[in-house]
């Protein structure tokens, strides 16, 4: 199907979506997937006409294996990227290790549960003097060539990012878009703090946000988020 004029760029890598946002001079990656072969990253780039040293910023929303398994090789490879990430995230991706969020109900109790089993390790990555690690609530990308903002939302995870565009966002596991999973859409599967996803929400709606781009999954409307706190 195809999408809007203004639909941002994507791929997928597994069940992780990749988007990709165009500035002035350059692009800007949001997440990297979880592991794979690099090659498999900078196939999809190339398929949308991205050169690696187009790249200006990779920016993490979160540190979880199935946003940043791919994080140390795609900084390796991209010679102009500078990564963006929330300070709260810096020492899981430092150290490659995932802190387990919890389950909601039983069903994702029991799948965290067996999470524990698997390795979610990856290969850790050291932002350096470059990289532009954030601790303030908003972070304004339009100096950078690039009309976005980025939106402390944390809930999912404690330095969860969301990037936000007149009424698009990109946010994340902030929403989900999964039907399959223990009935978790819109709501992540997963989180740290329900009452933090629920402000994070209300910022973003309070933005006048009208479409949630999610990684799991397709856009979520305004509408779906408000019936789900009763607004
Ligand atoms: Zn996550
Ligand atoms: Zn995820």
């Amino acid at each position: 199907m195809a999408g809007n004029a203004a639909d941002p760029l994507k791929f997928k890598v597994r069940y992780t979506n990749v988007y990709l946002i165009r500035g002035s001079d350059g692009y800007l990656m949001v997440d990297t997937g979880p592991r794979t072969e690099i090659s498999y990253i900078m196939k999809q780039l190339e398929r949308h006409g991205v050169r690696p040293e187009d790249v200006k910023f990779v920016l993490l929303t979160h540190h979880h294996h199935d946003h940043a398994g791919n994080l140390a090789a795609v900084m390796a490879n991209l010679p102009r990227a500078r990564l963006v990430v929330h300070r709260k995230e810096v020492d899981y991706i430092s150290r490659g290790k995932m802190k387990l969020p919890h389950g909601r109900n039983l069903c994702l109790k029991i799948a965290i549960a067996l999470g524990r089993l698997l390795r979610f390790d990856y290969e850790p990555y050291v932002p350096t003097d470059d990289d532009i690690v954030l601790d303030t609530p908003e972070f304004d990308l339009s100096d950078y060539g690039f009309d976005w903002r980025v939106i402390h939302t944390p809930g999912h995870t404690s330095g969860s990012i969301s990037i936000v565009s007149g009424e698009d966002a990109i946010v994340g596991d902030l929403v989900m878009d999964r039907k399959d999973w223990c009935g978790s859409s819109p709501l992540p599967a997963f989180l740290e703090s329900m009452d933090e996803t629920m402000a994070s929400w209300r910022k973003l709606l309070g933005l006048g946000v009208k479409r949630f781009w999610p990684s799991h999954g397709s856009v979520l409307p305004h509408t779906k988020l408000k019936k789900h706190i009763g607004t």
